[in-house]
């Protein structure tokens, strides 16, 4: 058998007794596809009499609100003592969109110490070795992958169309609207099945792409306007946006969504990155086109990691040291990928 089946079956067989008691934890600062699968798999949960809380270390954004359960979910800044009690007494962990504990921010600590099963259903590469690990790096995103979980474990009969645009929301955010990461076949055929299991693929983009307030848009035109910065030497934009900056626009969570793949649309820039100066960190993203392995960069000097078009990092020091650190690790970043392909 192969090991996605195999691996399905064991969670079969592990959900087939329905009073285990299970939580589900998407990725810190969670995206479309982290809150798109998180919904979609409390729904099926709970459609099997199976309990199920979603925790977060951190703040669902807005935008993803209107997915189902997402308003229920309980954050570890709100409530932490009740995110504890959860995961202690959990059977089952679900890690959702993420490949390692270390993405789970303020929860990893009570995660690692609980004696539950851990379950990662993800996308990237190289996941941490847990219980049950269902990945597969080919897939456009992990609402894809879940979407093979539930019809294995359950059938088609399962889906409601809450489901399904839970689903179509992870994979549409998490391609870029199906442009990047999106060329196989399959991910289509899995659209269309959505379609006819219910998902109303015009109200789900009316409420993601249409969710644009005037101080987004202000702070996304200053950004461009007077901050992006595009090499004459690589073909890299980077964008530099301060903690004052967002205060100045009112910055709230989802608020920079999409921003950082606007430079790529300029023909000869190949790689943007974004860096964001938060509370304690700068945070960094990254996104490429065609083979340029964007998470190679973000590992090796960003403490970070992610897809080859698209990856993340983070960094304590202050916002200008990282900047300056980006463009001297350029040269570095580009002249080790022509030695790699002169080998
Ligand atoms: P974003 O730029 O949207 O925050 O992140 C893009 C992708 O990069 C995420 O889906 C995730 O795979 C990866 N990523 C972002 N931040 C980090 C980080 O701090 N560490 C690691 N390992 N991956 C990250
Ligand atoms: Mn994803």
């Amino acid at each position: 058998m192969e090991e996605f089946e195999k691996t399905v079956e064991q969670l079969k067989i592990r959900l087939s007794d329905d009073s285990v008691k299970t939580v589900i934890i998407p990725h810190i600062s969670p995206d479309g596809d982290a809150v798109g699968s998180c919904s979609a798999l409390s729904e099926t949960l709970c459609r099997c009499g199976i309990e199920c809380r979603i925790l977060t270390c951190d703040y669902i954004p807005e935008y993803l609100r209107f997915l189902k359960h997402i308003p229920d979910a309980i954050s570890y800044q709100d409530r932490p003592e009740v995110c504890k009690r959860l995961i202690a007494e959990a059977d089952i962990i679900f890690m959702l969109d993420h490949n390692t504990v270390k993405r789970e921010g303020d929860l990893e600590a009570w995660v690692s110490a609980s004696p539950a099963d851990r379950v990662i259903i993800d996308h990237h590469p190289a996941p941490d070795k847990q219980q049950l690990v269902i990945s597969d790096i080919r897939v456009s995103s992990t609402c894809e992958l879940l979407y093979a979980v539930i019809v294995r474990i359950w059938g088609k009969e399962m889906f409601t169309p809450d489901i399904a645009n839970a689903l179509y929301t992870g994979i549409n955010t998490d391609t870029g609207g199906l442009n990047h990461n999106s060329s196989r076949p399959e991910t289509y055929r899995i659209i269309a099945d959505l379609l006819e299991l219910g998902l109303d693929k015009a109200y789900i983009h009316e409420r993601i792409y249409q969710m644009n307030n005037l101080s987004r848009l202000r702070l996304i035109g200053n950004t461009l306007l007077n901050k992006l910065q595009v090499s004459e030497h690589y073909p890299v934009a980077v964008m530099s946006i301060t903690a004052e900056e967002l205060e100045k626009y009112n910055y709230k969570d989802g608020d920079l969504e999409g921003l950082v793949n606007i430079p790529l649309s300029v023909h000869r820039v190949c790689v943007s990155v974004q860096i964001t100066e938060r509370k304690e960190k700068v945070k960094l993203s990254f996104r490429s086109k065609g083979n340029i392995p964007v998470n190679e960069w973000a590992k090796k000097w960003f403490n970070g990691g992610g897809h080859l078009n698209a990856a993340g990092g983070q960094m304590e020091h202050p916002m200008d040291s990282v900047v300056k650190r980006l463009w001297e690790t350029a040269p570095l970043f580009f002249e080790g990928l022509k030695k790699t392909e002169s080998l």
